[in-house]
């Protein structure tokens, strides 16, 4: 996938985690359109996902409007994202204090392809979608 100009605040989960830049949302085949739309080429564990249960029960769009932020399912997230370099409860510290248009600016920098300046990478392959370009290690 191509970035684009702008990256829509509406890709930024509940959790934290930036859809934009997720493996299945950049999919050739079958991509996801992001946790808050429909279920369509979402990975499972997506769609039966605590963290947005427990946000749309509580009647707020992201952990971040919570008292409880950073719960202990805030931090399981941060766990499991750590193996990507990937912060969700950084994210969301982050979008809170420059605003979510902002944020997803700093974000679509962060995942413009170095190599072939237009594709996206994926924050859990480490991949340009456009030019395979791998950044790093992953
Ligand atoms: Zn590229």
């Amino acid at each position: 996938m191509r970035v684009p100009e702008h990256i829509d605040s509406s890709l930024l989960a509940p959790c934290g985690v930036n859809c934009f830049a997720c493996y299945k949302h950049l999919a050739a085949k079958k991509p996801c359109c992001g946790c808050l739309a429909g279920d369509e080429g979402k990975p499972g564990h997506c769609r039966t996902c605590f963290i947005k249960e427990c946000c749309e029960g509580k009647g707020i769009a992201r952990c971040f409007e919570c008292a409880e932020f950073p719960c202990p399912e805030s931090k399981r997230m941060e766990r499991n994202y750590k193996k990507y370099g990937v912060s969700p409860v950084g994210n969301l510290v982050r979008a809170r204090a420059v605003g979510l248009d902002a944020f997803m600016r700093e974000e679509r920098e962060r995942w413009s392809c170095t190599s072939c300046g237009r594709g996206a990478v994926s924050q859990h392959r480490g991949v340009c979608s456009e030019c395979g370009h791998a950044v790093g290690s992953r």
